[in-house]
């Protein structure tokens, strides 16, 4: 299964996706989480996106869409896998529906974790707490999520149109998110979640 979660900072994105892929045997593929491995082992890639991530901002479109297709080339990609935090603007979006257009293997859904701003801004002071994210300062997500806004927004709306997008309210427990998603994705015509 080809999946794309799309929630602003703050949504539970990344945790539900460990859960999601885990069950369904997919690759996950998050970006945020590849930038941040670079910048630690200060590679190329991690110099040119270090900049942006500290304030805050997206990294320029190019580079984001190169290091996705490579990575959903590679071999453990080939039968599905789950994209978390990828695309976050429309021109994302497009690259990669030419991608897979190209390889004949669209997406099977987009679930959109649904979740109120204050629970977000919670979520992330408690975040802030536990791990040791400089991109989780105050005033960086509010640019975040200004960014998320402005920028990442537009994708619903893109994947509604192309009758991919699925709701999963994502405030409450955790169990009960993840069994939301499955639920979203049991939903799906001819899949087999
Ligand atoms: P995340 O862990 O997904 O919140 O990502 C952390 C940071 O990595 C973001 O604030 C951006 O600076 C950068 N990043 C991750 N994914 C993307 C993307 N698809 N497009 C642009 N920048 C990204």
């Amino acid at each position: 299964m080809r999946l794309v979660l799309l929630g602003p900072p703050g949504a539970g994105k990344g945790t539900q996706a460990a859960r999601l892929c885990a069950a369904l045997r997919i690759p996950h593929v998050a970006t945020g989480d590849i930038f941040r491995e670079n910048v630690r082992d200060a590679t190329p890639l991690g110099l040119v996106a270090r900049e942006y991530m500290e304030r805050g901002d997206l990294v320029p479109d190019e580079v984001v869409i190169d290091m996705v297709t490579d990575r959903i080339a590679r071999d453990d990609c080939h039968d599905g896998f789950l994209l978390d935090g990828f695309p976050r603007t429309v021109p994302q979006a497009l690259a990669l529906e030419d991608v897979l257009a190209a390889r004949g293997q669209p997406l099977d859904a987009v679930l959109r974790f649904v979740v109120d701003a204050d629970e977000v801004v919670r979520r992330l002071a408690g975040r802030r707490e536990e791990e040791d994210r400089t991109d989780d300062a105050e005033d960086v997500v509010r640019h975040r999520l200004e960014e998320y806004r402005t920028k990442t927004e537009p994708l619903e709306a893109f994947y509604a149109e192309r009758r991919l997008l699925r709701d999963v309210e994502a405030g409450g427990a955790v169990d009960e998110v993840t069994q939301r998603a499955h639920e979203a994705l049991a939903q799906l015509p001819g899949t087999r979640s």
